[in-house]
């Protein structure tokens, strides 16, 4: 099977998934307000400071009503599953956002716009709100830095140019890299760019002082534990040279309705230790790689099944110790750990794996394949059964 049919039986089965995703949950809410805000921590030229993230309630990512999204996202149960939502409709959200924190939005010197896709794809959003949106950010004082989210591949030199003559703020647009390895981001994630393209549009945004920050998830599927950290650290020395101000590591969640989910159910896909984290950490001091790493909270805009861990007893020193390497960057807090299940991850972690990437990829596509059969085959069993009671 070459990559273009492994591709292709991922991309199906994730356009499967997203089918499955229930038009009910539409009813259930307003397209003038946000999914929910969060207060996080942020950096702001070396210094932490108060961040918020708006949630926007979405459209619906392209790449997954195209073809499938990425592996592990289940953003797409969040959106308005590809009905447009128009721009006043985007707008609302916003200032009846800034409404609700009664003049103290603007306490906030970074505020984040996520709309679980790609702000800069006017399939999903209009450029015209957008502007507005910068607009009326622009008149918050005291808001320093407007933070999007955007496909890499949706970055064009035209919108940069308007963006920055809106606003005078700083303007910082996350993207998810994933992974410098064009194989891993392909077969295992489901993006399918170039590195050129990334460095094609950093280009582009470095032109206009826009700033660029990747999203690299940690443990993509069909990677084993040692695999995921070691394709992790080859992606940090890949975007060194970058000079970015920091790069993003999500924590994996397992979410519904996504191909990570149906591994899990399987028994396929374990989301990472922190142990492994570690390791990730640990390399970077070791190298020498001077560019800031940000762990983000593993709270995203749908509820997760399964998260990042470790054990009930050190989750939580894991947890503090993120928060510690987040604000000074050091590691010292996550030195202070010990617990017994580090032996069962390292257990893990030095398996030998003998099948090759693609061969593994295929094989566990197989068994999910399989397994909904299985599980189809006896549901229909047990209705028929329920019908000759
Ligand atoms: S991670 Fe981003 S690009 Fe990928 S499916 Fe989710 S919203 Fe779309
Ligand atoms: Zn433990």
């Amino acid at each position: 099977m070459a990559n273009s049919e492994i591709r292709s039986s991922i991309r199906n089965h994730l356009k499967e998934l997203r089918s499955q995703v229930s038009s009910n949950h539409k009813q259930s809410f307003s397209l003038d307000r946000v999914l929910f805000t969060e207060q996080r921590t942020g950096y702001l030229h070396g210094k932490i400071v108060d961040r918020l993230v708006l949630f926007l309630r979405g459209t619906g990512c392209t790449h997954a009503i195209e073809n499938g999204g990425c592996t592990f996202c289940g953003f797409y149960n969040a959106t308005n599953l590809g009905e447009k939502i128009e721009d006043k409709d985007y707008i609302e959200q916003l200032t009846n956002t800034i409404e609700t924190f009664n003049g103290t939005f603007d306490q906030f010197p970074i505020v984040c716009l996520y709309n679980d896709g790609s702000l800069l794809n006017e399939r999903e959003i209009s450029f015209n709100a957008v502007m507005q949106m910068f607009g009326i950010l622009n008149g918050q004082q005291g808001i320093q830095k407007i933070v999007i989210e955007s496909k890499i591949e949706d970055i064009n030199e035209q919108q940069l140019k308007k963006l920055i003559s809106i606003t005078d703020k700083e303007i910082e647009i996350a993207v998810g890299f994933e992974s410098s390895n064009p194989l891993i981001r392909d077969l295992c994630i489901n993006k399918s760019f170039d590195n050129k393209v990334f460095e094609r549009k950093w280009r582009i945004a470095q032109q206009y002082n826009v700033s660029i920050v990747p999203i690299l998830m940690l443990k993509p599927p069909f990677l084993t534990e040692r695999e995921a950290v070691l394709d992790y650290i080859e992606s940090l020395k890949y975007l060194e040279p970058f000079h970015l101000t920091k790069i993003d590591l999500e924590l994996p969640t397992v979410e519904s309705h996504t191909l990570v989910h149906d591994l899990w159910k399987n028994g396929q896909y374990r989301s990472a230790w922190f142990w492994s984290l570690l390791e990730i950490l640990r390399s970077r001091e070791e190298m020498g790689l001077t560019t800031r790493l940000f762990i983000g909270p593993p709270s995203y805009s749908v509820s997760s099944i399964a998260h990042t861990g470790n054990c009930e007893k050190c989750d939580q020193q894991f947890l503090h110790a993120i928060h510690h390497y987040n604000c000074y960057g050091e590691l010292s807090r996550f030195e202070e750990i010990t617990c017994s299940c580090k032996k069962k991850w390292a257990e893990e972690y030095y398996a030998e794996e003998k099948e090759d990437l693609l061969t593994r990829i295929k094989g566990m596509m197989a068994e999910i394949k399989f397994a909904q059969h299985r599980n189809e085959r006896s549901q229909e069993q047990q209705m028929n059964a329920k019908a000759t009671l």
